[in-house]
């Protein structure tokens, strides 16, 4: 229960959101959360279709640690909320040419496959491995809910950083070890699950996959919706607020730049003595700021950054079962960078995909009426700012040619057994999450654009303006934006307690 009068509003249920939200009311902060949508999650939102239940976003759920940390704040235990399953392989990928790499935390599988595609890379990935954990461990570790405020606090760790070869991409760190190209491509896709290219996002990335082996890959029983729920219902639990249907409009702020309430859409005026904001980071600035003069440089510098990849995804439910498939499974087109080039630089639409394919109901079946299966399928496409097509028309063209390329390659019957669809496309991002371009991942993680580089997690002109998700240190991703609320949490009880 509150045993403060001082009052936080946080901006948007996003992962990033609720982390910040829940730490600050254990602290005794008396916190209201409002969220424009009519259900919580931000990204992780749930559809439910025919008797199918699809989460919309993050899927591999990574690094629980971080999340049972926000259980044990009141000495409780995350089990007791959600049930967390182990999935094993993490991911099962699949190559145009029919190869097949299960990856998982198996050692010796690992090695025995990777032994038989490329003798000399056992040696390799090993010491990729090593690598990989020595990254995690300065960047994850001791960095990832650390603030990034002024510029010394880089400066302290740029030595280490250029030592482990931040300034590399993640593709060229993995082929510094790894010499085989499809096993490259196993060992370097893991950037685009926070929406940076391979080719252009900082090595210091590699260290997801160290992350993914420390700790597994696991789905919350119910989906990542039940998580969410579960993270709410503490919430709730230690007293705090929360109200979906309440698009905030403006931040208020006194002449003096200090923060004092929120306006909803509705013409409703909390008072507040500070704002934690998890929507996005443009719109924060540009939108709910936009009477506020000290705003408008961050204005500015947010318009001229890069921003992530966008998505387009299609939720589906089938009468049939395609067996061969894991709950993960990456599908590689037949290009790699050439495909990421195309999204990443050129903002044209390939014609060939690289997937994510999400079969959620091998591990709970309950998502799905008995004997059907739930999926999403998730295609990697430019941003609104770099392809600025209309996807009302284009939507329901790429989703056909996306599911005809699966029934083809992989899921023989498709069509035949559809028994629900639906679209999320750019637009979508744009328009529900607020997301400017319509990107999924805000920012893009690039090393330019990363810890003091990134949007702060708190303003230095407008005091009790606090951000927390995707777009501030240390990124996207649900690790990522937990931390990031760890980080900023921080930052407001050193200024209100
Ligand atoms: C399809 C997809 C799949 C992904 N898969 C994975 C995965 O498997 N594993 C993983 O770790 N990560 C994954 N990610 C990334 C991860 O989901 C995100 O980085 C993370 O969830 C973002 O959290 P956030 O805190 O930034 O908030 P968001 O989820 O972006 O939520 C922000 C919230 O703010 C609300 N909002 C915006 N403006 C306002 C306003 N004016 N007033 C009130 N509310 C507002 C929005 O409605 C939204 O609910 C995936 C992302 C996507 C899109």
């Amino acid at each position: 229960m509150p045993t403060s009068k001082k009052k936080v509003v946080v901006i948007g249920s996003g992962f990033g959101g609720i982390s910040a939200a829940i730490r600050l009311q254990a602290a005794g902060l008396q916190v209201q959360i409002l969220e424009k949508r009519d259900q919580p999650g931000g990204r992780a939102y749930v559809y439910r279709d025919n008797g199918f239940t699809f989460d919309a976003g993050p899927t591999v759920i990574t690094a629980p640690e971080c999340l049972e940390e926000l259980f044990q704040l009141s000495g409780r235990k995350m089990s007791d909320y959600v049930e967390m399953i182990p999935v094993t392989p993490f991911y099962r990928l699949l190559w145009h040419d029919g190869y097949k790499f299960d990856y998982s935390n198996d050692t010796d599988s690992l090695y025995s496959q990777i032994a038989k595609k490329n003798a000399g890379d056992v040696e390799g990935y090993k010491r990729f491995l090593q690598y990989s954990e020595e990254v995690f461990n300065e960047g994850y570790t001791k960095l990832a809910a650390t603030p990034f405020l002024h510029l010394w606090s880089m400066v302290k760790v740029s030595p280490q950083l250029m030592r482990l070869g931040a300034y590399r991409s993640v593709y060229s760190m993995v082929s510094k070890f790894v010499k085989d190209e499809h096993l490259r491509q196993a060992f370097s896709f893991h950037s685009l699950l926070v929406g940076g290219n391979p080719f252009s996002t900082s090595a210091i990335y590699t260290l997801i996959h160290y992350l993914e082996r420390n700790w597994g890959v696991f789905f919350p029983k119910g989906g990542t919706g039940a998580l969410v729920h579960g993270l709410l219902r503490y919430f709730q639990e230690l007293g705090g607020d929360i109200t979906c249907n309440q698009e905030v409009r403006r931040i208020l702020t006194t002449e003096a730049g200090q923060v004092h309430g929120v306006e909803t859409k509705t013409g409703q005026i909390i008072d507040c003595t500070a704002v934690v904001a998890n929507s996005d980071v443009l719109h924060t600035y540009k939108d709910l700021l936009s009477h506020e003069k000290r705003a408008q440089a961050q204005t500015q510098k947010l318009k001229s950054m890069d921003y992530s990849m966008s998505l387009f995804l299609i939720y589906f439910g089938t009468s049939k079962k395609f067996p061969h498939l894991a709950h993960h499974n990456v599908i590689f087109g037949p290009r790699y960078k050439g495909l990421l080039t195309d999204i990443f630089k050129k903002g044209i639409l390939p014609d060939d995909f690289s997937l994510y394919l999400h079969v959620p109901t091998l591990t709970d079946p309950d998502l799905a009426p008995p004997g059907h299966e739930g999926f999403y399928v998730l295609s990697p496409v430019s941003h609104l700012g770099k392809m600025p097509i209309d996807w009302k028309k284009q939507g329901p063209i790429y989703a056909k040619q996306i599911l005809d390329y699966l029934e083809q390659k992989y899921m023989p019957g498709l069509s035949a057994s559809l028994v629900t669809q639906r679209i999320f496309t750019p637009e979508d991002f744009q328009t529900e999450l607020n997301a400017y371009h319509g990107a999924a991942f805000s920012l893009e993680p690039t090393l330019t654009q990363s810890a003091y580089f990134r949007l702060h997690n708190r303003d230095s002109k407008i005091s009790g303006l606090y951000f927390t998700g995707a777009g501030t240190h240390p990124g996207a991703g649900v690790p990522g934006v937990v931390n990031s609320g760890k980080a900023t949490a921080g930052l407001v009880l050193e200024d209100l307690l």
